[in-house]
């Protein structure tokens, strides 16, 4: 008999209605011959809630204290929807992390799991019950409640069914993962499958439908995850190992960011270790910059442009300035208007011609690259963010509906 654990997030339990419809979706399970675990996030709407009481108090509350507060989100839900499945003539018993127990370090707000304990949790599938887990909370070795990060609960889901040796369920609001949003190409197209390694690039572009650590567990553990609806019966997008997908293409997918700033040092003198005094400022300030440009320098002098969150932008411009002052650069520039478009796909490992084309997609429709960076499997242009869907509709158009295809060289 197979082990299944089914993850219901926010909306999918939002409401007591939508607790009995996830609940169902629970006894289907049961009904196929499987044993389930589930595993619930906090009434859509309530972590939020508990985050801005919080805020009422102090602006940066105790990291502790909140993990605390915010734990209750998942608590509340779980005993609900427990309570649902009795109702419904199934056994089922709640768990917080503590009882399970899911051990985390101490890192409060951000925990990382460390171990699962798994007997209290096989003795209740051995006795018929279905234990209902609270996501994205653990407990440290002394006893402390952590959380995991918001979205936490697909890695409480994932790191329970690499525990169990089971399949994972992630039941959302929408049917699946897209080669882009739909809501702003209306062609796009849910995918049957998608690798760790693709998953990992859009969800850290910005496609927002796990978060970024349970990806990277299910890649570690080789956990097979089904994101699919809660509230629709169709099969959803299989998130699996690399060696299970056939076609290899070379656009699977095409997202857009515009949580990034661009900051411009203008006229640096151009010497060595002037890159190097900037971005150990940055670092030193725990400011992650993602894309770095530098110019052709003319008479000594060159521009330096970088992006970094748009939450560390302030913090960024303000640390920047000081440096630029030092090395005696012209100005500092902060644009908040700029989009990373990206395209990810396997197949652009042996394929030719992907970047080529992208940039004439885009300069076909006069938008002007400001940055581009890569890796071995995704290109990333920065652009004004005005032309963002109008980027994201003409590389879909061009890369996914329009099936003329890239070259991809076998393989050996
Ligand atoms: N309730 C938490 C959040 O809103 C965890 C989760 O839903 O995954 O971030
Ligand atoms: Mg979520």
């Amino acid at each position: 008999m197979g082990i299944v654990v089914q993850k219901f997030g926010g909306t999918s339990v939002g409401s007591l209605e939508r607790i009995e419809n996830a609940a169902k979706r629970v006894l289907d399970t049961l009904k196929r011959g499987n044993r389930a675990i589930v595993v619930s996030s906090a009434m859509a709407g309530d972590t939020d809630g508990l985050i801005e009481l919080a805020k009422r108090i102090s602006e940066f509350p105790n990291e502790r204290e909140m993990d605390m507060l915010l734990a209750t989100g998942e608590q509340k839900a779980i005993s609900l929807f427990a309570m649902t499945l009795r109702k419904l003539g199934c056994p089922a018993v709640s768990l917080c992390g503590w009882q399970v127990p899911i051990v985390t370090d101490d890192v409060h707000t951000k925990a990382r799991i460390m171990k699962i304990g798994t007997q209290r949790l096989r003795n209740l599938l051995e006795e018929g019950y279905v234990p209902v887990v609270a996501g994205f909370q653990g407990v440290t070795d002394d006893w402390e409640i952590t959380t995991l990060g918001r979205g936490g609960s697909d890695t409480t889901a994932v790191a329970l069914a690499a525990a169990m040796g089971a399949d994972c369920e992630i039941y959302t609001d929408v049917t699946g993962v897209f080669t882009a949003d739909p809501r702003v190409v209306p062609n796009a197209r849910k995918l049957e499958k998608i690798s760790y390694e693709e998953m990992l690039e859009l969800a850290s572009l910005g496609a927002k439908v796990m978060q970024i650590r349970s990806v990277e567990f299910a890649a570690k553990y080789k956990v097979r995850i089904h994101v699919r609806s809660s509230f629709e019966e169709e099969e959803g997008t299989w998130i699996v190992p690399e060696d299970e997908i056939m076609e290899k293409v070379a656009v699977r997918g095409i997202t857009v960011d515009t949580k990034e700033s661009r900051i411009t040092v203008v006229r640096v003198p151009d010497q060595p270790g002037i890159a190097a005094k900037l971005f150990k400022a940055l670092g030193e300030a725990h400011i992650v910059v993602d894309m770095i440009v530098q110019n052709i320098s003319h008479e000594g002098y060159t521009d330096m442009s970088f992006t970094v969150s748009k939450n560390d932008a302030q913090k960024a411009e303000e640390i920047v300035n000081k440096v630029a002052r030092e090395i005696g650069a012209k100005e500092v520039v902060r644009d908040d208007r700029v989009a990373k478009v990206s395209i990810v796909g396997l197949g652009m490992r042996s394929s030719y011609g992907t970047a080529a084309k992208m940039f004439e997609v885009l300069s076909n429709n006069g938008i002007n690259i400001m940055a581009i960076s890569t890796s071995e499997i995704k290109i990333s242009c920065l652009i004004d963010e005005k032309y963002a869907e109008l980027a994201v509709r003409a590389l879909h158009e061009a890369f996914i509906e329009d099936g003329e295809e890239i070259k991809v060289e076998n393989e050996s």
